[in-house]
């Protein structure tokens, strides 16, 4: 069974959401954006994490850490435990005075002391023997634990390629375990936290016990004052190593087979932000039988295991990797200038020599995890796509490829896909914070402006009832019943402006909070208008206007909501008479150009409307200002209630308009609408109706005249 190493935490406190984790992290999934008090987090997702580090090393915060075995280990070594050690060759860069540390190790009682140098030797003998044997034609190297975990979670079509050799760290407890007989379990001084992978995996059967990376190390050594050089020197137990040393620097396991396999391909990558795209391409070029080298030599770290995820990240410089290489450059011409090289290929092939002669292939030899297939991020469909961008308020193509990295993905699909998998969440996106910070802005200016309006519209016939009440009772016993007529009829004016007002305000919010549902049925929408166009006649004959009801046919059946479309004719209509000319006309029709739609238009000569005002008229408190218009008095919440009512029937409503000339005023309706059907069995839902206004006893078409 195949066991999730968990290694690398958050520290939810540090963390400020910055998604430098998320940008950098070479594979989906690995880590899961969520919200704590409305904070954005990113924890690791252990499942995904192939532990390449780059997370921690990019975190300005220290808000992620990793864990290793450094306090089990020299609790265990104090408490009498019997170990040994292999240390990585990186330990020549990451202590200058390693031999002390040796040393210094030797006095708490290690055991045995080995270079993994050594054991890189015997890796590459199994290397070279493998591919002989197993006539390979093409192989992936394997010390690196971030190449291998990622091969075994999202890449295993490429797992017969990964080289089936032990690392230079197992190669070498292989052989003090089986060959040495050394008994005591080992620790391996390591440059690597993904090291820890290796360990727990059945594949290597145990052979290591403890990862201690050379950063906790040093940290312990630091923290309990131990200063190794008062410790005496002590050197490597094994037999001394030929060039597997260079294995820690880049490049290094190139150097080493090519100097036993000539003008071979071998290909070199290094880094995070390579690797894996390579081994996507690498197995890609596979697929369609494209050449490949014969050796992948890859390692997660750009600059090798010299500067690992478990060494100090922040003592890499420019000058520093130079400095290393020069002193790798001095150890390999040391090892090889011997009588011109001759001795060290003497040596060499007696080291392999050796190897044949004592050692089984077989021992070295290493399986991997064939079902631990993690990427099982589900694809959303075209809808769901547009559900989750319609969510993150983008509408727009152009706003759907902002591709702005914010997210830390580079790319909005990519963060709808990890919205849908709930990796991510819609406020760890800048565009949709950005749109929530404007429309706050807009919904706070619109609601200033709307208070500003109805104040002025409430206020105003309010005060003309107020003053003509209080000239009423001032002259009391001198006003005759021609005044009380006059006075009463501007109080009723007023009232009846004060009733509109509200049963409008009303309405707006109703529909906006979404309490309201058209009660659809099929009725003919000829004669429902007929008789709403003949119920306004006094108010058009008392402005000595015409009014003129055309229709296509006598029966035009619409599946509609009757109460709806008396007050969009209402308002229509008091429009046309408003802002229609004295002893004009008003045009009243009704069409159907095709079986599918109905089309009413309400058309006046009147003062007509801007043409920059054609749209802006439909929405809330837009009045238009020009000497014509002003002098009638308005809300302009009417044609924005016009419109939500036509829309949530599935219609759809126009303006055409030339100053001075008039104005025509177009309503189409599908014929069927979708929801016709659920209202069948549907109470009636309807947010305003006559008698709501039964207290006051007044017909409906006065509150609009
Ligand atoms: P109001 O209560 O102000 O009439 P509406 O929302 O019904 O509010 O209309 C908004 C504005 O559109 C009006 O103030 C007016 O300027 C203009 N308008 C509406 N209908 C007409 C029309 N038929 N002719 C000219 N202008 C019109």
């Amino acid at each position: 069974m195949y066991k999730f190493v968990d290694q690398i935490y958050l520290n939810e406190e540090k963390c400020v959401g910055c998604n430098k984790c998320l940008t950098n992290c070479p594979v989906p999934g690995a880590n899961i954006a969520y919200l704590v008090d409305g904070n954005i987090k990113i924890k690791v997702n252990p499942e995904k994490c192939i532990h390449c580090g780059e997370c921690i090393k990019v975190c300005d915060h220290d808000a992620r850490y990793y864990k290793d075995d450094t306090e089990r280990f020299f609790k265990d070594l104090q408490s009498g435990k019997k170990l040994s050690v292999v240390a990585a060759p990186a330990i020549r860069v990451q202590f200058r005075k390693y031999k002390k540390l040796l040393g210094y190790l030797k006095s708490l009682g290690v055991n045995f002391i080995y270079d993994v140098s050594f054991g890189a030797d015997i890796s590459i003998w199994a290397y070279l023997r493998t591919i002989k044997k197993y006539n390979c034609n093409s192989i992936i190297t394997q010390p690196c634990p971030p190449i291998v975990n990622y091969i075994e979670k999202y890449q295993p079509e490429l797992l017969d390629k990964l080289a089936p050799i032990q690392s230079a760290m197992m190669c070498m407890a292989i052989y003090m375990k089986k060959y040495a007989h050394i008994k005591d379990d080992i620790a391996f001084l390591s440059p690597c936290i993904a090291k820890a992978d290796e360990i727990h995996d059945e594949n290597t059967h145990g052979n290591v016990k403890y990862n201690i990376t050379f950063n906790k190390l040093s940290e312990y050594l630091a923290s309990n004052n131990i200063d190794i050089s008062q410790f005496e020197e002590s050197s490597f137990d094994d037999m001394g190593c030929s060039l597997g040393f260079l294995f820690s620097r880049p490049g290094g396991f190139k150097e080493n087979i090519g100097y036993y396999i000539k003008d071979a391909w071998i290909k070199e990558i290094n880094g995070t932000e390579y690797a894996y795209d390579y081994l996507r391409g690498y197995s890609n070029n596979l697929k369609q039988d494209k050449e490949v080298p014969l050796i992948v030599d890859i390692l997660n770290c750009s600059n090798g295991c010299n500067f690992g995820t478990g060494t100090c990240s922040k003592c890499v410089s420019a000058e520093r990797i130079d400095q290393v290489d020069s002193e790798f450059n001095k150890l390999k011409s040391a090892k090889k200038k011997d009588k011109g090289g001759k001795l060290f290929r003497k040596k060499v092939d007696w080291l392999h020599g050796y190897f044949d002669k004592n050692l089984k292939l077989e021992d070295f030899m290493r399986l991997y995890n064939r079902n631990v297939v993690v990427n099982n991020i589900v694809e959303p469909t075209e809808e769901q796509y547009d559900e989750i961008f319609t969510k993150l308020n983008k509408h727009t193509e152009e706003s759907r490829n902002i591709n702005c990295l914010a997210c830390g993905y580079g790319s909005c699909k990519t963060m709808a896909l990890a919205i849908f998998n709930d990796l991510n969440v819609p406020s760890n996106c800048i565009d949709y914070n950005k749109k929530e910070v404007i429309n706050e802005h807009y919904i706070s200016e619109a609601r200033n402006e709307f208070f500003t309006n109805i104040s002025h519209e409430l206020r105003t016939p309010l005060n003309v009832i107020y003053s003509v009440l209080q000239l009423e009772s001032t002259y009391k016993d001198t006003l005759v019943i021609d005044d009380i007529m006059k006075y009463n009829d501007i109080i009723k004016q007023n009232c009846l402006r004060l009733i509109r007002l509200v049963n409008n305000i009303i309405d707006v919010s109703r529909i906006e909070a979404g309490f309201f549902r058209p009660l659809f049925k099929m009725e003919n929408i000829v004669s429902e208008v007929e008789n709403i166009v003949l119920s306004i006649k006094t108010y058009v004959d008392n402005k000595k206007m015409n009014l003129i009801f055309d229709t296509q046919k006598e029966e035009i059946y619409l599946s509609c909501d009757t109460h709806l479309i008396e007050r969009i004719m209402l308002n229509l209509l008091s429009n046309a008479v408003k802002y229609g000319r004295e002893k004009g006309t008003i045009k009243v029709n009704i069409y159907s150009k095709d079986s599918k739609s109905v089309t009413i238009s309400v058309k006046d000569d009147g003062v007509g409307i801007p043409e920059e005002m054609h749209e802006k008229i439909f929405e809330r408190f837009q009045k238009v200002d020009t000497s014509l218009s002003r002098k009638n008095e308005g809300s302009g919440i009417g044609l924005s209630l016009v419109k939500s009512l036509v829309e949530l029937q599935g219609g759809t409503i126009t303006c055409k308009s030339v100053l001075k000339q008039g104005s025509e005023f177009l309503v189409t309706f599908p014929i069927e609408h979708q929801d016709h059907k659920l209202s069948e069995n549907m109470e009636s839902h309807i947010l305003y109706k006559k008698d709501s206004t039964e207290n006051v006893d007044i017909e409906f078409s006065d509150i609009y005249f």
